[in-house]
């Protein structure tokens, strides 16, 4: 008992410290404010020498009103919501169903076996919300925990059903398994939430660091430490590495004749042309202002040739409306392959360069091989 309480106040305490940070996430202050709540209410129904009414009855409703805001902020996290009708249900049937056995049928065991019941139910749907989360080695832990002390709950209540004996409550299996799963849940979860938000972080981070903020293409850091490894993997599978610069024709009279914003709007719609090549181990990068770079794994020089001509026409068709103002640009590509050069992706860029330049140079709109 002492070590159950000890663990719900420190795991309690980790959630509030970490939702303290200035920059926490909205859900972690539901969780954290969520498990306080649930703390309040454990202590009064644990506290049997209170009036019934509070130990009894409001207790419960304290104790599924503070599970309700944990759901609400997975829900959060998982860009979804509990509105505050759907908690005050959940309250609400934990305040009426215990009012029931209290004050009009009274039973101590029909009580212990809903609480045993019900909080098993909502762990439970926290423990769907977190699966839904999709990410599973991020949300493991927590989904352990959810499931396991709803395992634990939901043990308790088939114990009070089966032996309502009271005294007994200590010396079954059944109580015994749960006593030492419920601390451990505990920290699952907390732990588990907490990682679930770091993973977000460093997700962000790893976005704002290695993509472009305008077009979502890699930047030039995202593509040195990608197409290390696609450069890699290709040399070891013995496949031929196709790299296509592309840069967009007279782009700075683009921004000159109808303004940056429309300028920006052609590299964002060009990007979204390029991405329709890609398949998912090909990588694509903003390699400066309107100049991108394709990264293809098992293209030779002739299927390379052959993308870099239906994208040039792609380009050369296309129609960029932004705001009432209508746009058709060109683009001028180079193309290269490992076949030619080496696998250093340095090298197979900057010879995709002089290529684009040779294609600039012979009149721009086309496509020259390096
Ligand atoms: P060329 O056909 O020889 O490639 O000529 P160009 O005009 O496309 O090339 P230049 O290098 O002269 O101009 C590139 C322009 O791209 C200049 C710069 O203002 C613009 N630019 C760079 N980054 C951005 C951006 O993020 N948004 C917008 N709208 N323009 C940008
Ligand atoms: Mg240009
Ligand atoms: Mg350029």
């Amino acid at each position: 008992m002492l070590v159950q309480v000890c663990v719900t106040l420190l795991t309690t305490a980790l959630l509030v410290v970490s939702a303290c940070y200035t920059e926490s996430p909205p859900e972690q202050r539901w969780w954290a404010g969520g498990n306080v709540v649930a703390c309040l209410g454990l202590g009064l129904t644990s506290v049997e020498s209170l009036p019934v009414l509070l130990h009894g009855v409001i207790g419960y409703g304290v104790v599924a009103f503070g599970l309700a805001l944990v759901l609400r902020g997975l829900r959060v996290h998982c860009a979804a919501n509990l509105s505050w009708p759907a908690i005050g249900v959940i309250t609400a049937i934990a305040l009426l169903i215990p009012a029931w056995f209290t004050l009009v049928a009274p039973s101590l065991r029909a009580r212990l076996c809903f609480s045993g019941f019900y909080f098993a139910l909502l762990n439970w749907l926290c423990a769907v919300v977190v699966a839904r989360h999709g990410v599973w080695r991020v949300s493991i832990v927590s989904l352990t925990g959810f499931v396991l002390l709803g395992l634990a709950l939901f043990l308790r209540g088939v114990h009070m059903l089966l032996h309502g004996d009271l005294a007994d409550r200590s010396s079954s299996l059944a109580m015994g398994l749960s006593t030492l799963a419920i601390p451990l849940a505990q920290i699952c979860i907390a732990f588990g939430l907490i990682q679930m938000v770091m993973w977000r972080y460093a997700e962000r981070l790893r976005r704002l660091s290695t993509l472009d903020a305008l077009t979502g293409a890699l930047n030039r850091a995202g593509l040195d430490l990608q197409g290390k490894r696609v450069g890699l993997r290709a040399l070891r599978g013995g496949r031929s590495l196709a790299v296509i610069m592309i840069d967009v024709d007279y782009f700075k009279q683009i921004n000159d004749t109808h303004g940056h914003p429309v300028g920006d709007e052609v590299l964002r719609h060009l990007a979204r042309l390029l991405k329709l090549e890609l398949r998912p181990h090909d990588l694509m990068a903003r390699f400066g202002g309107e100049e991108f770079v394709l990264v293809l794994d098992g293209v030779d020089r002739a299927a390379a040739l052959n993308i870099a001509e239906r994208v040039r026409a792609r380009i050369e068709d296309a129609v960029v409306d932004w705001e009432g103002v209508s746009v058709r640009y060109t683009a001028s590509l180079g193309v290269v392959c490992s076949d030619q050069h080496s696998y250093d992706l340095i090298r197979l860029i900057s010879a995709g360069d002089v290529a684009m330049y040779e294609a600039k140079r012979a009149g721009r709109n086309r496509v020259a091989v390096g």
